[in-house]
């Protein structure tokens, strides 16, 4: 039998076949395959008893990717929410993911949650920052169900990671998709609780048809590991057309006289957010110690 390894707890993995999940251990397999089973992965199991839902993990197929932070195998794309206001969203803190999340060359689509409360309309203004850099930005409001279905559509079929800092919803809109294939396939209600003082383990969440929401918890603030401060100008994709009006080859756009990118910053044609963030994190990435 074939099933996907969405939970692991203890030495314990929970595998999930067709809807159904079993409680496996992984006996022989890193013996035989020398790797350790991770949430994602896809297994060959042996049933042991059927009634109890218990079984044994024989083998682990063949990756399609494999991610270190967070610990997860097969994993298509990353979601990142920040709320539009309430809390008003850190873009540094959003680059910060939007770079990791390329660092390990995953596609990644930024969710902007409580479009009910955009009384400013802000959610044209960072679209037009994220779209000019290649992202794809989607608009929802888990309140009030607005932009859901589209967002849906976006994870068929793939597994998601999400990420994005506390109180910006994230809870909310997995509820979101989660409850219509509780209603749809007639189960009990998987709803999750992310509460703050309950354990919460890494684990898969199936939604409606295919498709699978990784939901890691403490997956909300982190530093730039592994990165030197001259190769983040390549991690901002719309600096890219004003590199060649540098006067310096390997500029790095901070203090440098006849600068394509400031000057792009000041013409408008790059936003001015954008480059501070850059900036900063420039100045940190050289501050950084070296271990
Ligand atoms: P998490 O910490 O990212 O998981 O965020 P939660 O899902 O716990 O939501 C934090 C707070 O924001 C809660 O009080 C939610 O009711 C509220 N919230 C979530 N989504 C929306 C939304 O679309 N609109 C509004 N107005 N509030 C929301
Ligand atoms: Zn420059």
């Amino acid at each position: 039998m074939q099933g996907k390894i969405v939970k692991g707890i203890a030495g314990f993995y929970y595998v999930n076949v067709n809807g159904t999940e079993y409680e496996c251990k992984a006996k022989g397999v890193f013996r035989k395959d020398h790797k350790k089973p991770l949430v994602g992965d896809d297994c060959l199991l042996d049933i042991l008893d059927e009634d109890k839902r218990l079984g044994n993990i024989r083998e682990i197929m063949p990756r399609r990717s494999e991610l270190i932070r967070p610990a997860v195998a097969n994993v298509d794309q990353a979601l990142v929410i920040f709320a539009l206001t309430s809390p008003q969203p850190n873009l540094n803190l959003l680059d910060r993911f939007l770079i990791m999340m390329e660092q390990q060359k995953l596609p990644c689509i930024i969710c902007f949650n409580k479009l009910d409360l955009d009384t400013d309309r802000l959610a044209e203004q960072y679209a037009d920052i994220y779209a000019a850099c290649g992202y794809e930005i989607l608009v929802v409001s888990a309140k009030e169900g607005k932009g859901v279905d589209k967002l849906r559509k976006r994870l068929e079929g793939k597994i998601t990671t999400v990420a994005g800092p506390s109180g910006v919803g994230k809870s909310s809109l997995i509820n979101c998709l989660l409850g219509n294939s509780v209603m749809e396939t007639g189960q009990l209600s998987k709803k999750i609780d992310r509460g703050k003082h309950t354990t919460r383990h890494s684990q898969l969440l199936q939604l409606e048809g295919s498709g699978y929401i990784f939901d890691t918890p403490g997956f909300s603030s982190l530093d730039l590991w592994n990165l030197e401060k001259e190769d983040l100008a390549g991690y901002y994709r719309e600096f890219g057309p004003y590199e060649r009006e540098c006067r310096f080859g390997g500029c790095s756009h901070i203090s440098e006289p006849i600068c394509g990118i400031k000057t792009a910053v000041s013409n408008g044609n790059i936003a001015r957010q954008r480059y501070e963030n850059y900036c900063q994190l420039y100045m940190e990435l050289k501050n950084q110690k070296r271990y």
